[in-house]
């Protein structure tokens, strides 16, 4: 069994369409995949659409939070949501709101960008982007490849976009404890996503993933491309002491990202306790 439960599609910042995404889940071997776009669900209906017999679809979301870091201050977190209820008031709300703010977000950073003589436009990036679809700064860094600014999407990061540059704008953060009360009565299961993966900026400490259980968030991510050995051990102890779900899963993003569907997976047990929490909406397999 192999189970990725954590890729992204066009619907946000990944450059496999959700069809895609499906097709090379199936060619990947896996037996059951997520779609995790951020801050949106656009690609659910064209993800299932494609669903080829064998290979069962997870639906899901990933988040973006701010939450508590343990130290007296706040960092982002991100919060994979699965199973929930897409129809559902407070999820229609604040997907509609993040994906409002990140369009203002790409504007400005593009703006500044575009000041200090770089060739990306605000509105041309924007006007591409669907308003279900979700704006991040991968589609600047997609831009400046395109204009041969940088060769990668990695080196856009390193140079002009990661969070300590002079363009960067933060993106909208709804509070942790208030996403995971709303996929909670939405009838979804949260988990929590490379928790630690110290290289992308501050993260949490482990008696904030406490509190977050506390609160009612499922799980956690503990294989993640971004965790070390080191992380994973921790997270795993700490997932077996609060008897949180644990997953592994890949992060693919297409070619935005040299990454593999299927790079870090999840034991079926763990998809079976998901699916047990859902009350939103089910696993689906091909009909
Ligand atoms: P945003 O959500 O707009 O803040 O952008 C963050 C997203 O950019 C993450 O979800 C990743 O998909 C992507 N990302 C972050 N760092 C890198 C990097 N070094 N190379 C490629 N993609 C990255
Ligand atoms: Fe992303
Ligand atoms: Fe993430
Ligand atoms: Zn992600």
């Amino acid at each position: 069994m192999r189970i990725d439960l954590h890729t992204h599609s066009t619907a946000s910042d990944g450059t496999d369409s959700p069809a895609e995404l499906i097709a090379n889940a199936a060619a990947a071997g896996l037996d059951a995949v997520a779609i995790t776009d951020h801050d949106t669900t656009s690609g659910w209906a064209e993800a299932r659409a494609a669903l080829p017999a064998g290979l069962r679809l997870v639906r899901g979301a990933e988040l973006s939070c701010r939450s508590p870091d343990g130290r007296g201050g706040y960092c982002t977190v991100h919060l994979l949501a699965y199973l929930f209820d897409p129809d559902a008031e407070a999820v229609v709300a604040d997907h509609a709101r993040a994906r409002a703010q990140r369009r203002r977000r790409l504007a400005t950073m593009a703006g500044r960008m575009a000041e200090d003589g770089f060739p990306v436009d605000a509105d041309e990036l924007l006007a591409e982007l669907p308003e279900d679809s979700t704006a991040g700064r991968p589609h600047i860094a997609m831009a400046l490849v395109k204009a041969g600014v940088v060769s990668t999407v990695d080196e856009a990061f390193e140079r002009f976009l990661n969070d300590r540059g002079r363009y960067y704008v933060p993106s909208s953060r709804t509070p942790v404890e208030s996403s995971i009360e709303t996929i909670n009565s939405a009838g979804g299961v949260t988990v929590l996503a490379h928790a630690f993966a110290h290289h992308r900026g501050p993260t949490v400490t482990a008696e904030v993933i406490k509190e977050l259980a506390g609160l009612g968030m499922a799980g956690v991510e503990v294989d993640h491309p971004d965790h070390d050995a080191e992380a994973r051990a921790r997270l795993r102890a700490l997932a077996e002491d609060l008897d949180l779900i644990m997953t592994g899963s890949s992060d693919y993003h297409g070619t935005n990202k040299v990454l593999r569907l299927g790079q870090e997976t999840t034991a079926p047990e763990m998809l079976d306790a998901i699916a047990a929490r859902a009350t939103g909406v089910e696993i689906v397999t091909a009909s």
